[in-house]
Formats: C-alpha cells, sequence, structure tokens
C-alpha cells in the first residue's frame, strides 16, 4: 500500500488503522488515542498538592520551600505527578518523537485541567514553551514543549505562542544531586530576552515592541523537576516586564521521585 500512496497518504492512511493503548497494548479507537479509557484513569493524577509549586502533597497547602521563599511564579498547574513505570514511558515518547500520539493525549488532558484551573480566575493569554538550547534542539530536531504548546493552544480560547522571544543561552547540567540553592543559582542566567525586545514598550508598531509587557503568561514545559528552570525563565519573563507568570507541564516531579 505504501508504494502507491506516497508518504503523506501512507501517513494518513496509517491514522485510520485501529490503534493500541500504549499502556496496556488493549484496541483503542483511533491514533489521536494512544491511551485506554482505563489507563487514563489509572494514570496519576496530580490531585492534592502545593497551592504554589504543585508540589504533590498530603492536602493543599503551601509547601515548606514555599513557605520559605515564594518562587517568581504565581502558580504551576500540571496534570500528573512524575511516576516511574506510568508517566515516565509516556513522557519519554513525548521527548523523542515529534509526532507521538501521546504529547496529542496528554496536552489534551492538561488542556482540561489547565480549564478547570482557572474557573475563577482569568487565564493568561499567552504561552510561552520552555526554549531548548540551540545545541540540544539541534541534536533533537524539535522543541517537546512547543509541541505541547501548540496541542494547546488548539484546546484553550484566545491563548497564543510566543515562540523565540527567549533565548536558552547555558545548557542545564546534572541537578538532581545539587541542593535547591545551588540548583537555582546554577539555572540563574540560563535565559535572556531576544535582542529585539523593548522592556519598556508595549507598542505593537514598534519591530522592538515587548509583546509580554504587563501581560499574564505560561511558560509551557512537558515536566518540572526541581523547580529551578521554570524559576529562572520566570525571572527573565518577570524582569523583561510580564505582570504574572505561571507554569503550565503535564507532569510535576514530587520529593521523593526527582530526576534531572
Ligand atoms: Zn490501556
Ligand atoms: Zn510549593
Amino acid at each position: 500500500m505504501e508504494l502507491f500512496l506516497g508518504a503523506n497518504s501512507t501517513i494518513s492512511a496509517l491514522k485510520l488503522l485501529p490503534s493500541n493503548c500504549s499502556l496496556c497494548l488493549q484496541p483503542v479507537s483511533s491514533q489521536e488515542h494512544c491511551l485506554c479509557g482505563l489507563c487514563i484513569s489509572k494514570l496519576p493524577w496530580l490531585r492534592t498538592q502545593c497551592r504554589q509549586c504543585a508540589n504533590p502533597l498530603k492536602s493543599n497547602n503551601l509547601c515548606p520551600e514555599c513557605q520559605q521563599k515564594p518562587p517568581p511564579y504565581r502558580r504551576c498547574v500540571a496534570a500528573f505527578e512524575y511516576q516511574k513505570d506510568t508517566i515516565d514511558k509516556l513522557i519519554m515518547d513525548i521527548k523523542t518523537n515529534p509526532h507521538s500520539p501521546e504529547t496529542a493525549q496528554l496536552s489534551s488532558l492538561l488542556s482540561e485541567v489547565i480549564t478547570l484551573a482557572y474557573q475563577d480566575s482569568p487565564m493568561p493569554t499567552i504561552m510561552i514553551p520552555v526554549p531548548l538550547h540551540w545545541r540540544k534542539l539541534l541534536m533533537r530536531g524539535f522543541n517537546q514543549s512547543s509541541n505541547i504548546a501548540s496541542i494547546l493552544s488548539r484546546k484553550l480560547k484566545n491563548t497564543v505562542i510566543l515562540e523565540n522571544i527567549c533565548i536558552r543561552h547555558a545548557s542545564s547540567s546534572p541537578q538532581h544531586l545539587k541542593s535547591r540553592k545551588k540548583r537555582i543559582q546554577g539555572m540563574g542566567n540560563a535565559f535572556r530576552m531576544h535582542k529585539n525586545i523593548d522592556y519598556r514598550s508595549d507598542n505593537k508598531n514598534d519591530r522592538t515592541c515587548n509583546p509580554i509587557f504587563e501581560q499574564s503568561v505560561a511558560i509551557v514545559d512537558d515536566v518540572v523537576t526541581s523547580g529551578a528552570t521554570a524559576e529562572s525563565l520566570a525571572w527573565t519573563l518577570i524582569k523583561a516586564g510580564a505582570k504574572h507568570v505561571d507554569i503550565w507541564c503535564i507532569a510535576r516531579t514530587g520529593w521523593h521521585n526527582r530526576f534531572d
């Protein structure tokens, strides 16, 4: 069949074929839906958590770290607690396959969590995917956070994605064994705004305008681990004029299960 259809037609044809659940391998209805309903219900949904950083807790309070030194972002919205043997495999697919159906399904589930989280407050309308260092982008060939943001923008009304507004000029180093202070110091100046952004201006007619000036923005990431990357990027955006910065991520790593 592939010989006669050509590349694009082959992809379309494949989408029509029945697929199997990525976790239990039972058939599911379409390529878009790679997880069956039962496996979705068994995913490690993040229920009680820190009100600010979304660290998994036994109740919806502030965690000790946020009480001691609140992070620069207003809140973190995460769909799942990162756990080995469940969500980690799905996240790995998102990181390694730019066309992974897991990206579509988990991002879609995240969009539902985001909608619920902003029932009583205005939702940020600007999404900024966490930029990759150019070397990592070259090696991977795509930014998984941009792919997640792209699905979110289709699900969440009135949201736009701003790519390339922010540049990552430092590669991250393994951080899981460092103290929180050292992790944050290590990420301290990992990002900078694009040189054409004028921090003082929201003049849209000016090519050096600042589209985040006094705006609420959401940083989009696949997994928030220590929070150091999110904190560093949030500081950069706040210094560049953002009014509020929130974090939207598929999964949040708990204290007992941190990785890098
Ligand atoms: Zn399943
Ligand atoms: Zn916290």
